[in-house]
């Protein structure tokens, strides 16, 4: 971390480092030193992912208590690594803070809060942080920026373009649950901020649990039951099953009666931040690492000129679901 700070900021490094903990497991070398070091094991690959969480954004300071923000910071990018089928092994989060942010209580202590939320979620998953930079932002607002990196036993890391035609279409949990919650937070900006809110109460939007167990338990199982491909639904139903489709050179047919409902049809198809995984395969269970999974539809073929998604509706028809935002119809 640079030398240029101010008391307030050189404090908070100092109790960052102590807050992190010591360095252990694949994170050999943590904060401290003028880089991480980090051993993976024997035949393993590395997968890497980064996510900007900035505020007004991604979360807003009057929205969102700190811990949620800093939980769902971290919750994006372990979603991405479960996606994978990859386990965590070392998160970096730089953080650029407006001016005089840590001069001040309010300011210090909703930057104290959210570190909580990124390190309660860190521990959860085992994972440690392993360093990060602060800096002065160039504006009013907070920026943070997470880097996290996993790792993957060689050549099996879970990919978007591996969907096969004939493969079942399946997703884990429930869809749409965060989009309601994120619609009462709207309705009411102030209700969560007031109330103490934890990660324990089941807030979907606040606090959602990436699927890191169901992740790697795809790769462990893909030699039986045939996991060809993964995605992790952050952007909605619609918009990420697309996604798969594109980069698998298939089209896909949903029915929207095996949907497992989280809130209404729409919030469950292009909602968004749900961090369920969608993959495709043959012989899936019904529940992986303890959590339910759902046959939505098949994999089938791509056809010129033809919508690359169809949802079959409750009353039988079928229509193409295009991979649009919440305020849209279908
Ligand atoms: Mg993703």
């Amino acid at each position: 971390m640079n030398k240029q700070h101010h008391q307030g900021e050189r404090k908070f490094i100092q109790s960052v480092r102590t807050r992190a903990g010591r360095a252990g497991g694949p994170l050999r070398v943590g904060i401290g030193d003028d880089a991480a070091v980090l051993r993976p094991k024997g035949k393993s690959e590395i997968v890497v992912t980064t996510d900007f969480s900035l505020e007004n954004t991604h979360f807003r300071r009057d929205w969102h208590p700190a811990k949620a923000a800093g939980h769902r910071c971290l919750a994006r990018g372990l979603s991405d690594l479960a996606a994978m089928g990859a386990r965590p092994m070392g998160v970096f989060l730089s953080l650029a803070l407006p001016v005089g942010t840590m001069d001040k209580a309010p300011g210090r202590k909703w930057v104290d809060n959210f570190l909580e939320g990124v390190l309660e979620l860190a521990k959860a998953s085992g994972v440690k942080l392993g360093g990060g930079d602060t800096a002065t932002a160039p504006g009013k607002e907070i920026l943070a920026d997470i880097v996290l990196l996993g790792s993957v036993p060689r050549g099996k890391a879970l990919l978007r373009s591996g969907a096969k035609v004939g493969d079942g279409i399946y997703v884990t949990g429930t869809l749409g649950a965060a989009a309601v919650e994120l619609e009462v937070l709207s309705d009411d900006p102030k209700k969560f901020t007031r109330a103490k809110v934890t990660d324990k109460d089941g807030h979907p939007h606040l606090f959602p649990k990436p699927r890191l167990n169901v992740g790697r338990a795809l790769i462990r199982r893909a030699g039986t039951s045939k996991i060809n491909s993964a995605i992790d639904l952050s952007d909605g139903l619609s918009t990420d099953l697309a996604h798969l489709c594109a980069e698998s050179g298939v089209a896909a047919i949903i029915d929207a009666k095996l949907i497992p409902l989280g809130g209404t049809l729409l919030h469950a198809l292009h909602g968004g931040e749900d961090y369920e995984l969608l993959f495709t395969g043959k012989k899936v269970p019904k529940q992986i690492a303890g959590v339910k999974v759902t046959r939505i539809g098949k994999i089938q073929k791509a056809k010129k000129n033809q919508p690359p998604v169809v949802i079959r509706m409750p009353d039988g028809s079928e229509t193409p679901l295009l991979a649009r935002g919440w305020e849209h119809q279908i």
